[in-house]
């Protein structure tokens, strides 16, 4: 088969390739849902050296976790990922199912996720689904089904499932993610000098810029955050992100959040900020891009003359204390991250 003769060569060579560990295998996958291999590949190493197995990932804090995550995004994988080690440790006593089937019944874990661990760790005849491996088979094989519909990604399942047949099942599904995402790319395919170019379907047929088919595109929205940096002396007020939201369980400053761009003016009108404050500086609008969110973002200084009066904004504010010192170790969006290594505070 061209794809497996393709990736004995070609393969890229990466940690978790070396292994038939569920354990690691299942973090690698998590952590690189959405993110590129550049990027994951150090917080794979910080996690498996701060927690070397699932019974380890299971006794850490959540805010260990998330502090560790802390630039990814997506934090509902680290807490997803934190629950399912709870859930392995304690209901399986730190053995990872065996089947796709029962894999997807944990916390976290997707028809891909599930199928990555069973193929790679137990050698499961399923094959791994990824945005790659859609790319490569609408176009080889011409499968025009709109990838965006749940329907069809059933189809493109059962079509691979059916390829993997013949095939060792872990050599198949990474020799065709990683012929899509190096070799069968979404802008710029190497076809010239493709193994399968004689019979590619979207070559032969110049389909390549309209396959695979994406008719939903998630549309992008906007916020407005204000985040007020009260200080009182060597202290600061932090919130706990809470409610279903970007960054849940991560700490900011004080937010107050509008619909649309509003002035300095009016920000801190709506404030009501009381008599013993006294606004320093306040930053320029700062742009920080998410997948589906632009947020734009602007902080405010706020000197607090008295202790009365900084605990009446912890309180108005359902906020918590916190010591300059401390605000390294609390897991924060990166946003504030950045805004701290920027800023003298
Ligand atoms: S010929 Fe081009 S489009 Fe077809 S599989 Fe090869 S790289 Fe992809």
């Amino acid at each position: 088969m061209e794809l497996v003769r393709w990736y004995e060569h070609q393969q890229r060579d990466l940690p978790w390739r070396h292994t038939k560990d569920p354990y690691l295998i299942w973090l690698s996958e998590i952590i690189l849902q959405q993110t590129r291999i550049r990027q994951g590949l150090p917080y794979y190493n910080r996690f498996i050296e701060a927690f070397p197995n699932v019974f380890a990932l299971a006794q850490a804090t959540e805010e260990q976790v998330l502090r560790l995550w802390q630039g990814l995004g997506y934090y509902s994988r680290a807490r997803n990922l934190h629950a399912c080690a709870h859930t392995i440790s304690k209901d399986f006593q730190g053995e990872f199912p065996k089947t796709a089937k029962e894999l997807l019944k944990l916390k976290g874990i997707g028809p891909y996720t599930a199928a990555a661990i069973a193929s790679f760790a137990f050698d499961e005849k399923i094959a791994v689904v990824d945005g790659n491996v859609y790319r490569v088979l609408s176009r080889v094989f011409g499968i025009q089904n709109d990838i965006s519909d749940t329907k069809s990604q059933k189809i493109f399942q059962d079509f691979a499932n059916h390829l993997i047949h013949t095939t060792e099942p872990a050599t198949f599904n990474q020799a065709i993610m990683d012929f899509g995402a190096i070799h069968c790319t979404p802008k710029s395919p190497a076809c010239g000098i493709c193994p399968m170019h004689g019979f590619c379907y979207a070559f032969n047929e110049n389909k390549i810029n309209e396959l695979p088919l994406k008719s939903k595109k998630v549309k992008t929205k906007n916020r407005y955050f204000h985040y007020f940096l009260f200080r009182y002396q060597k202290q600061v007020l932090m919130q706990k992100r809470r409610g279903k939201d970007i960054w849940q369980g991560l700490y900011q400053f004080p937010l107050m959040e509008s619909k649309d761009a509003e002035s300095v003016e009016k920000v801190l009108k709506r404030a009501e900020l009381p008599q013993g404050t006294l606004v320093n500086a306040c930053s320029d609008l700062l742009k920080h891009i998410l997948t589906h969110q632009h947020i734009f973002a602007r902080f405010y200084r706020i000197e607090v003359k008295d202790l009365d009066t900084f605990v009446q904004l912890q309180k108005n504010w359902k906020a918590e204390k916190q010591t300059i010192e401390a605000l390294h170790d609390l897991p924060k969006p990166i946003l504030i991250q950045n805004f701290l290594k920027n800023n003298v505070y």
